[in-house]
Order: structure tokens, then C-alpha cells, then sequence
């Protein structure tokens, strides 16, 4: 419980303790709950049908709750447990002790899956459909402790012999027995479990404040079937009913592969299936090509994308896409094809190796060269017998490349293929959704009721991992889109607060993505990781429109859900209930002024940080670019991410500054910077930058735009670890310290660098020409900023990680990220851009981030994101080791200067439901909100 933060939910929570199983339990006092020792555990078949005697058996975990199955059986009352004795209807087991289902630590809530009757069998073997299993079973369980009976009740089973109970072992805490009122109440079946998680959801503050019917808002209801079998928990579809309401307090109106009764029930236009109408995610075709399976037969076609069967297979894969999304009866129809997808070579047997192996590769990739007007002679090679792919995944390769040139543009462009031919194999595809799509516009502009209208809209779509924000990925962000999908979809699962709002930098990839290359755009938002309303509001500012909460589950069917937390729950409707108010302002906007700051992330660099294998100073350059993003939004500067072919082939003239932060960059976005620079344009690059060009060589293109006589390679102190999802690592680590940090390392900066600070991660000793300008030095006096005019503009190179340096202070264990971030290191990356250009939504705390939008009706609304969490306790988790208790930091009394020239008639809070104080003058709208937690709309009249 966020202390202060949620005073409403925690009120809320007092009022009902122990009365639902969403009581809240005391976070300290969860780590020591006890095992439910001394408690006992029968079961008797009530009634069922057909009536025949069963064995009543019981399992929990696997089958996507995690970990293996246990399972076991309820005993005679003799005693005895073999799998074939039965138990005649009405009589009872022998008691089990609940501890004796778990054979290590007893879980905070153990969801016990009870089966008995006949299973039935398959009747049909494409639906899976089932006939002949046993009907309207009713189980009845009896909990004893000490001997003494403690309760009784029943769950059941209408269509299958499976029920499910809840043990909620999390509730013996302090006083609390197995026989306390407070734990009992909690024993029950997944249907009273359900129905109080929704009547939880139903009494938040914010329950009745609308939900978006635009948006599509999606996630998954499983655990029902009929009889028992796999994943199956429940055979009352009165529990998916119970959390489909708990769905629906979640802004839920899109399904992914519900259960069949409910598709069922859509398409006959039942009204209960009304609100889940906007939307259902279905997979599509995958790769059209065979996976190598060690100890299966090998196919020779397996992970090729050369294969001869590619074509064929693709043509049955679009065809069968189309069948199964363009008869759905919902208004839009995501197509999964593959998840967390990867190269399409994985599939072969020599995996990444593969494209180096095969002749038909070798061939493609000649053609593909070729096609980009390269020649053999780039390569230095006689004719194109001698270019073929280079096996640049080795671990244990020489990497010819880094000495040889010849090898060295090979390796890199064998990189850039395997990027192409993962992609190209789904064109097909988004041609013909796209092209779907066209028609059913055509069809709605003719005011068409005919079928072609009727359809959904459809996008199909590889879900990407954040490895953009990540240590990298073999499939870009950008190039992939060149070819592959008409909708660009990521994941979310970054755990360190400090870096979550990263995630508005891969949506802002995803925003010039969307608009470069006309794709939708959508996210699976992971909310037990953290964050659920800033990441939503960043995804929704940047023109998301499909929003997966990722995922429901329930709990008692699918492992690593969000469904079973309490206070990620709340978080979730909260969101959900925010983004229903501001709908109408929000959905279809577009940023209202464009960004005036590029930032440029390179591909290069991360293509030869790997060839390279990981060095040092590389590592430091990758991660780098991202705290560059981080301080421009921290200084409220709205950025476009490009990537080197949209350096190279788009005007930048619009841009004021381009910061590229990557020692490796393309010969021709290079050159197109050169003319950016000459034209007027600012050109900032830090940490090595702009050093080298794909081919590993001296980038000599840019050095007089710079400003630099020689670039030699970096002094590193510390060995960056590439970010991988979980915690942030410290800079103060011995075992990663390269070198003891000199006295050189103390900088000290001229205006617009005034500021003076002692680095920790390596450094660059500028050799400026003698028409540069030193605008920063390092103690022993190499310059460490340097400013250069060129042509009609210039450039701006700093000797060190500014991005990383701007890092380090929040890089401690107790920290505060309002505290720790210091403007003054944050001014050696944003101080050029402050220069040129102004913030659109100026915010007084510089971890609100504020986008100003603008619908195509001239409505506008501000979102505001709160992205500052601070450690504010540590305690023992339940492995009783030391964890920092970390919660978002609310701001209070924020000021809000929004760039704006139009009259302003009122500004509304959608979190607050009030209206604020504002001024106009000048051009700037000033607006002042009392409190903002974790995110807010203004809407403005
Ligand atoms: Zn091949």
C-alpha cells in the first residue's frame, strides 16, 4: 500500500477487512504467513450425472499456473488411495492434511483442482469438442482443524466433473488460526473467489465513472471447459461471468480467445456480449517454414526462408489468416503471428549460423545486395561468387571482421539480412489485411452496408519484446516495418521503476513508425510490473489504440497474471476509468505540435557492438542513447525517433537538433547530417559518438563537421552492463570496475555546460581543430565539450557518457528519483536543445511528463504522467531477504506551462473531476493542478 497515495483505497480497504478475499493483508506481515498446519481436508461427491461411484482426485500447478503438476487422490474413508478405488455419491473421503498437498513452502494461495466423473471424450477433433462427460456435480468439502469440523460448502460442477477451491494460506498472519473466521471466510470455490474480486473492482471510488468503448481494451478469460483436461478449472460459466465483471471494471471490450460459449454467444448478438464487442485477438499464420526439432526427421526446408515450399506455405497462411479474422463478429481483429518473435533462422538447425550455411541464403542475400545497389567491388571482391552471408553469431569465431574490411561490410550486411528475411516473409500478409482494409474504407466512404462493410478492420502483428530498450535484437525496430506487419506491438516488461518510463521512448518508436509507415499501433501492458497508468497514458499520447492488459489469467488458471494482486488491480481500473473519461479528447489525436528534437539511436552501433563482442565502451555507447532520452524528457522536450534511413532519406530541415549517441553510424546517414549541419541544423553526439561507419572504419565524413582533428578510442573505468529487464545495476561495483577513477575525471563546463561533476564511466579526450570552441574540461585539462560552427550550423561533441553520467546519482539503493536526478549533469545533454527550441507541456517536476494532444476536431487535452517512484522502506521479503519498498511519489501544486496561441474557456482535471485554475498570456496557457498521482488528463475548452 503506496503510503499517502491511495488514502481513498486504503479507507476503503479498513471498511472491509477480511469481509472479501481482497481484504488487504499487511505487506510486512505477508512474508511470515503460516502453513495451514493442523488443518484437514475431505471431499464427497453430492450428487452427479449420470450417478455412479468416482474416484475424486486432486492437482494444482503446471498447465500455465508455472512449476509441474502435483496431483493425488482423496482416499476411502479405509484409508486406502489407489487410483481405482471410488467412492460411491454422498460418501466421504478420508481427511487429508492441507499440508500434505505441498510438499515445499505452502503457497500464499493455493488453488486446488478437484476432479471426478467421466471426462468424457473428444468428439470432434478440430473444436475439441467433448460428449459423454459426467453433469451437474456437486462436490462438497469439509475442513476439519485439530479434529474439530470447521466449515463446509460446496462447488460445483455443471458442465464437467472440475471444480476449483482457493486456500489462502497469506491470511495466517499475527493471531490468525485455520480455524479464525478470517482465514476460513477465504476458503471457498473459484466462483465466490470470482465474484468478490468483482465486487472489489465494483466498490472503487472510480467505478462509475465511464470506460472506453473506443479503445480497444483486451485481455484473456480462461479456465473454463467441459469435463476435465488440461488448463481446465472450472465447468461453471457462471465464474467467467463473474470475471467478465471484474473485465468489464477493467475497461475490457476485447477478448483474446475466449472460451467457446462466449464466441458463440457473439455471434448470435447476445446483449451480454455487447460490451466486449470492439475487439478479439486470434492467432494468424506464423512462419512459413517447417521448425528443425533435435530427434525429429530433419526437413531441409526447416527455418529457410529461401525454402521451395515458402511461397506455397504462404499462400495456405494468408488464405487461412483471412478465414479466420474476416468473419469475427467484432469491430476489429488483431492476428497474432508470431510471439516474441525472433529470426526465422532460429528454426533451422544451425540456428543464426544458418544463413553462413545454406547455398539458397547465400543466394537471396547476393540478389538482396545487389537490389540495395551495392556491388561486389564494395565488398572488395572480384565478383559476387566471392559475398556471401558470414556465420556472425559464433561465440566462439575469430571475428575476421574486425580486422579484415572486406569481411567487415559482410558481417555487418549479414546482420541487416537477417533483419530482411525474418520481415519479408510477412509481407504477403500485410499486403492483404492492408489491402482489406482498403476495401472496407471504400465500402463505408459508398456508404456500403454490404458485407466488404461489415468486416472487421484486421492488423496482423509479430509481438515484439522491449529489446529496443533492452540489450538489443536481431529484428530493428524500424527496418522491420519496412516489410513485415500493418501494426507495430511490444510488450512491457521492464521492473526497475527508474527505467519505466523508457517505455514512452519505444512509444514514441512506435508513434514514427506509425506515421512513417502507415501502421496501427498497440500494447501489451504488463501491470503487475509496474506503472499500468503511466505506460497506458504514454501508449494512448502516442497513438496506440489497442491496450492488452497482460494478462488477467485468473489466477487459478495462468501463472505470472495480474488478476491475483489487489493493488495492481485498482491500478488497472483506475487507468481504465481515466482513459474512459478522456476518450473523446484522446482517441485520434495527434501530438499538437510536432517535435522540433530527433534523437538517433543507431543500428550500426548495436550491429557492431555485437560483431564486436560487447566491449566496453561499446556496451556504454548502446546504453547511453537511452538516458539521453531520458534527460530531453525530463526537460519536457518532445523527440522523434528516427532511425539511419529515415536520417538519410526524410527531410530533417524541420528539426532544430539531432542528437545520435552510437560510436557507429551508416556512411549515408552520415552524409545526410553533414548537409543537415551546413543547412543550419545542430548536431549533438556524446560517448564516443560518430566515430565509426558500418564497416567498422573511421566515420571521416563527419569529423570536420565536428570539429575534430582524431578520435581516439574511449579510457573506460566501469563495464556497463547491457540492461536486461530486471534491476538497475550500481556504478560502484567492484567486480565491474575496469580502472580506478582518475582526478582527470572531474569536469568542469562553460555555459551552456555550467556545471561541474566527477565522472565514473570512461572518457574521450577531444583533440579539437583549432576553430573549435571548448565548452568543458576534464581536471587535467583535455577538453571534454566541444562545440564547432559549420556551414550554416553546428555540432556539439561531448567527451563522456552524458546520458550514463546523468544516471549515475540515481543509481543508489535508497533512491528518490525527484531527488537524486541533478540538472546540472542533465544540462550537458539538454542545454543545446534548450537553446533552440522550447518544451511544448512545460511541467514545474521534470518527472511529469506532459504530451499536449489534438484531435482532428480541434479538441485538445494534456496527458501527465508521473514517472517518480522513491525507496521509502525496506523489508524482508518472503525468503526474508532485504527488498526496497518502492512507490510512485505524488506531486502536488504542479505548474503546467502549455505552448498555445488559442482562447482557453476552461481545464479540466478527468482524475480530480474538477476544473482548474488557469492563466493565459502570451501565448502560454498556465495551469495549476493540486495533486497529481499517478497520472491525469486536462482536458481544455
Ligand atoms: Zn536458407
Amino acid at each position: 500500500m503506496s503510503r499517502g497515495c491511495w488514502p481513498v483505497l486504503v479507507a476503503l480497504a479498513l471498511g472491509t477487512v477480511w469481509a472479501s478475499a481482497w481484504a488487504a493483508v499487511p505487506m510486512a506481515d505477508q512474508a511470515a504467513y503460516r502453513s495451514p498446519e493442523g488443518l484437514t481436508l475431505r471431499a464427497r461427491v453430492q450428487r452427479i450425472s449420470p450417478p455412479a461411484p468416482t474416484v475424486i482426485r486432486w492437482r494444482h500447478g503446471g498447465e500455465g499456473l508455472g512449476g509441474k503438476v502435483v496431483r493425488g487422490v482423496f482416499p476411502r474413508p479405509d484409508g486406502s488411495s489407489d487410483d481405482g478405488d471410488a467412492l460411491q455419491v454422498g460418501q466421504w473421503s478420508a481427511p487429508l492434511a492441507v499440508t500434505s498437498f505441498v510438499s515445499d513452502r505452502f503457497p500464499p494461495q493455493l488453488f486446488l483442482t478437484v476432479t471426478g466423473g467421466s471426462a468424457g471424450r473428444v468428439v470432434d477433433r478440430r473444436t475439441r469438442r467433448r460428449e459423454g462427460y459426467s453433469r451437474d456435480v456437486v462436490f462438497e468439502f469439509e475442513l476439519a482443524y485439530q479434529g474439530r469440523v470447521v466449515k463446509r460448502f460446496t462447488e460445483t460442477g455443471p458442465d464437467g466433473g472440475t471444480v476449483t477451491i482457493v486456500i489462502p494460506a497469506e491470511r495466517l498472519v499475527g493471531d490468525v488460526q485455520p480455524d479464525s473466521p478470517e482465514f476460513l471466510d477465504g476458503v471457498c470455490g473459484v466462483l465466490q473467489y470470482a465474484t468478490r474480486r468483482a465486487e472489489f473492482l465494483e466498490q472503487l471510488p472510480w467505478a462509475e465513472r465511464p470506460l472506453p468503448e473506443r479503445y480497444l481494451v483486451l485481455s484473456n478469460v480462461g479456465g473454463y471447459g467441459v469435463g476435465f483436461g488440461y488448463g481446465i478449472r472450472t465447468t461453471d460459466q457462471r465464474v467467467t461471468w463473474a470475471e467478465l465483471r471484474s473485465l468489464r471494471q477493467l475497461g475490457v471490450n476485447g477478448l483474446r480467445s475466449p472460451p467457446e460459449f462466449l464466441l458463440e454467444l457473439l455471434r448470435r448478438g447476445d446483449p451480454r456480449m455487447e460490451p466486449f464487442r470492439r475487439g478479439l485477438l486470434v492467432r494468424v499464420m506464423g512462419f512459413p517454414v517447417p521448425v528443425f526439432r533435435p530427434g525429429r526427421p530433419l526437413d531441409p526446408e526447416a527455418g529457410c526462408p529461401f525454402g521451395l515450399g515458402v511461397a506455397e506455405r504462404t499462400f495456405r497462411g494468408v488464405e487461412e489468416s483471412v478465414e479466420a479474422v474476416v468473419d469475427l463478429p467484432v469491430d476489429q481483429v488483431w492476428g497474432l503471428t508470431v510471439d516474441e518473435i525472433g529470426t526465422v533462422v532460429d528454426r533451422s538447425p544451425e540456428g543464426k549460423g544458418h544463413l553462413a550455411a545454406c547455398p539458397r541464403c547465400a543466394a537471396g542475400f547476393r540478389r538482396w545486395l545487389a537490389a540495395r545497389g551495392l556491388k561486389p567491388a564494395d565488398f572488395k571482391a572480384a565478383d559476387w561468387s566471392e559475398v556471401r552471408p558470414l556465420d556472425v553469431w559464433d561465440p566462439e569465431g575469430s571475428r575476421t571482421w574486425l580486422d579484415d574490411p572486406h569481411a567487415a561490410l559482410l558481417a555487418y550486411w549479414t546482420r541487416a539480412f537477417n533483419n530482411h528475411v525474418t520481415a519479408m516473409l510477412f509481407t504477403p500478409l500485410r499486403k492483404r489485411f492492408g489491402s482489406m482494409n482498403e476495401a472496407k474504407q471504400r465500402a463505408l466512404e459508398q456508404g456500403s452496408t454490404g458485407p466488404e462493410a461489415a468486416r472487421p478492420w484486421v492488423y496482423s502483428f509479430a509481438l515484439r519484446g522491449n529489446t529496443f530498450l533492452m540489450k538489443g535484437h536481431s529484428l530493428d525496430f524500424f527496418d522491420f516495418y519496412r516489410e513485415a506487419d500493418n501494426a507495430i506491438v511490444y510488450e512491457t516488461s521492464n521492473r526497475d521503476p527508474r527505467i519505466w518510463g523508457w517505455d514512452s521512448y519505444l512509444c514514441d518508436v512506435q508513434r514514427v513508425v506509425g506515421e512513417v509507415m502507415g501502421t496501427a499501433r498497440g500494447i501489451y501492458i504488463k501491470p503487475h510490473r509496474g506503472a499500468p497508468i503511466q505506460r497506458m497514458l504514454s501508449a494512448v499520447s502516442r497513438g496506440n489504440t489497442m491496450i492488452y492488459w497482460y494478462t488477467y489469467g485468473p489466477d487459478y488458471k495462468k501463472g505470472d497474471s495480474f488478476s491475483g494482486h489487489r493493488d495492481t488491480l485498482a491500478l488497472v481500473s483506475k487507468a481504465a476509468h481515466l482513459l474512459g473519461v478522456a476518450e473523446d479528447a484522446l482517441y485520434g489525436a495527434k501530438w499538437a505540435a510536432k517535435a522540433e528534437v530527433a534523437v538517433v539511436k543507431p543500428e550500426t552501433t548495436q550491429r557492431w557492438m555485437n560483431l564486436a563482442g560487447n566491449p566496453p565502451h561499446l556496451t556504454a555507447a548502446w546504453e547511453n542513447a537511452k538516458w539521453i532520452y531520458t534527460a530531453l524528457t525530463h526537460s519536457h522536450l518532445p523527440v522523434d525517433p528516427l532511425d539511419e534511413t529515415m536520417l538519410a532519406t526524410e527531410d530533417l530541415s524541420r528539426y532544430k537538433i539531432i542528437y545520435v549517441n552510437g560510436s557507429h553510424l551508416r556512411h549515408d546517414a552520415a552524409e545526410a547530417l553533414v548537409r543537415y549541419v551546413e543547412q543550419g541544423g545542430t548536431l549533438y553526439t556524446s560517448g564516443w559518438g560518430l566515430t565509426r561507419d558500418e564497416a567498422n572504419g573511421p566515420l571521416d565524413v563527419l569529423q570536420p563537421v565536428l570539429g575534430l582533428v582524431r578520435r581516439d578510442e574511449p579510457e573506460m573505468w566501469y563495464r556497463v552492463e547491457l540492461y536486461g529487464a530486471s534491476h538497475l545495476e550500481p556504478y560502484d561495483d567492484p567486480q565491474r570496475q575496469l580502472a580506478p577513477v582518475p582526478a582527470e575525471a572531474a569536469i568542469v563546463g562553460i555555459a551552456p555546460f555550467n556545471a561541474a561533476f566527477r565522472a565514473v564511466i570512461g572518457r574521450e579526450a577531444l583533440r579539437p581543430a583549432p576553430n573549435a570552441q571548448v565548452l568543458a574540461e576534464f581536471a587535467d585539462g583535455a577538453p571534454a565539450a566541444v562545440r564547432h560552427r559549420y556551414g550554416r550550423g553546428q555540432a556539439m561533441t561531448v567527451g563522456f557518457f552524458t546520458g550514463l553520467e546523468y544516471s549515475a546519482t540515481v543509481r543508489r539503493p535508497d533512491y528518490d528519483m525527484r531527488r537524486d536526478f541533478d540538472p546540472g549533469r542533465r544540462r550537458f545533454v539538454t542545454a543545446p536543445a534548450l537553446a533552440l527550441t522550447q518544451p511544448v507541456v512545460d511541467v514545474s517536476d521534470p518527472l511529469v511528463e506532459g504530451v499536449l494532444l489534438e484531435t482532428g476536431g480541434g479538441q485538445r487535452a494534456i496527458t501527465l504522467a508521473n514517472w517518480a517512484y522513491a525507496v521509502t522502506a525496506m523489508r524482508n521479503n518472503a525468503q526474508g531477504r532485504e527488498t526496497p519498498v518502492v512507490e510512485n511519489v505524488p506531486a502536488e501544486n504542479l505548474q503546467i506551462t502549455v505552448r498555445t496561441n488559442r482562447p482557453v474557456r476552461s481545464v479540466t482535471s478527468c482524475m480530480l473531476q474538477q476544473t482548474l485554475e488557469f492563466a493565459v498570456r502570451e501565448g502560454s496557457l498556465t495551469v495549476r493542478l493540486p495533486r497529481l498521482e499517478e497520472g491525469d488528463v486536462l482536458v481544455i475548452e
